[in-house]
This record gives structure tokens, sequence and C-alpha cells, in this order.
């Protein structure tokens, strides 16, 4: 194996990952004769390719962008018969503009298959598949604020798109059973804070003024406890920091975060005391 200074989960820029592998700076596969190895790249960022981990399993689309992929074209070919060439692969994913993360290195779990993708023109072609498993286990998990960030570049993209195309994009997803492990943290809620806020809303949203939305199963008005500084930021779990919403302004707190709003509940919660 290759020597890395390195390891899983570690994020590093395109010319540090070119210098450890001696591979070229660009391209998803990249064969270094220096080292002996297949660098992969998976960008999900401003990939048209539907890249994805199923369970333990990461489901890699193969190389050329336009008409009909080979397996016996380019770096296909290395990496379909890396069981037997002796040439390592390395994986690495970027979840935002410029920096790899290192998966590890990985094997063929099974036999390239093809599927029926859309290129970026709308157009029906075959990609091969490459099934990769990690050497060294299952799917490595990842912090989530990591993946969350690609996601929102997904969605700004998405956002540009003119109807037809993100209708091309939208019906060729073959996402089937895709998951990521990811690593969060969570923050202890006290209960009886928790119970006590929604109790003392007396079934009106503290923003709105409006009743609950509906009846829970458990009978009782539906509202949602929030806290007015988040506990990500730093906020107290406490009575004057809890307050219990509808869920439209639950969202609206977490989406625009308005100050007149956050001035408001904290006013509602000090008449309290
Ligand atoms: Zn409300
Ligand atoms: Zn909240």
């Amino acid at each position: 194996m290759v020597e890395l200074e390195i390891e899983v989960g570690d994020e590093i820029k395109n010319e540090d990952l070119v210098r450890m592998f001696g591979c070229g700076p660009q391209g998803g596969m990249r064969r270094s004769h220096a080292t002996n190895t297949l660098v992969l790249t998976s960008k999900h960022v401003d990939n048209v390719y539907d890249d994805r981990w199923v369970a333990d399993v990461f489901h890699y689309t193969g190389m050329g962008l336009e008409g009909d992929q080979s397996l016996t074209y380019s770096q296909n070919k290395t990496l379909a018969q890396s069981a037997s060439n002796g040439v390592e692969v390395h994986l690495f994913e970027v979840f935002k503009p410029k920096f790899y993360t290192y998966m590890g290195a990985v094997e063929l779990a099974a036999e390239p298959y093809v599927e029926n993708q859309k290129d970026q023109n709308g157009l029906e072609r075959k990609v091969y598949v490459f099934p990769l498993r990690p050497i060294s286990g299952g799917q490595p998990t990842l912090p989530f604020k990591k993946i969350e960030s690609a996601i929102h570049n997904k969605q700004k993209m998405a956002h540009k798109l003119s109807d037809q195309e993100l209708l091309n994009r939208a019906a060729s997803k073959s996402s089937a059973g895709a998951s990521r492990s990811v690593e969060t943290k969570y923050y202890e809620r006290d209960p009886w804070i928790s119970e006590y806020a929604k109790r003392r809303a007396g079934g009106k949203c503290q923003l709105c003024e409006s009743d609950a939305p509906f009846i829970s199963k458990a009978g009782e008005p539906y509202l949602e406890t929030h806290h007015i500084e988040w506990l990500a930021n730093g906020g107290e779990d406490s009575i004057s920091n809890t307050v219990a919403l509808c869920p439209n302004c639950h969202r609206k707190m977490h989406n625009i975060a308005d100050n007149n709003d956050v001035v408001k509940l904290k006013s509602r919660n000090a008449s309290y005391e």
C-alpha cells in the first residue's frame, strides 16, 4: 500500500492530492504510474452523475461525459481490472469546491454494471457503474455539516436551472436505497422544560398568536418547542429560552431568524416572569 499522510475523513486540497499520489490535477479518474494507484474523485457539487452510497458500497459512475460509456475506455478499463492488475484504488468525495475528502482505499465489490442515465443535455445513454467497497470496513461516517453544505450547493444549482433542465435531472435520478452515515451532535433537551413551555403557551403559538393548527394524536393542541437562542449557538435549555410555536413560525425562525421575531419572543417569555 502507498504510504499516506492522511486518514479517512481528512479533507485536502487538490495540490496535496496530486503531490501525495503523483497523479494529474484533473479528471474524475486519475491514474498514477508513480505510485501505481488510481485516484477516484466523486464531486457532489457540480456533477451530473448519480454517485451514491448504498449501505457499505459506493456506486461510482465511470468516465465519459457524452454518449454511451465503454468498459475498455481509458481508466474505466483500469478500474474494471483492478482486482487483478495490482493497481491500488483510492476514493475521494468532494462536498465543497476544491476540497477532497479521503474515503479510503477501495476495491470492486462486484462486477461493474450498466445503468441508463440522462446526460446534461437530457439524452438517454448507458453508463458503467462500479460498486466499490472500502478495504478497511464499511462506509466511513462523516460529520453532518459536510453533507449539508453539499446539499445546499446542489439546491442553489437546482434553483438556477431552466424548467426543462430541472425535469431532465429530476427524472433521471436513480438513487434508490442511497443513504449516508453521518455523525450528528445531539443536544440534550429537558422534557420538563419542553412540556412546561407548551402548557404555558395555552394552545397558542407564541409568535403569531394563532391557535395550534391541529390536535395531536395525544389529544393536545400541536405546537413545537424552540430555543430562542439555538442550543447549537450556545443558547441554554431553560424556561426563559424556550418557546412553543406553530410549525410555520418554527420553520420561519430557522429559515430567516428575523431579529424582530427574536425580540418579540424574548419579551413574551419575560412577561411570564
Ligand atoms: Zn405561529
Ligand atoms: Zn427550533
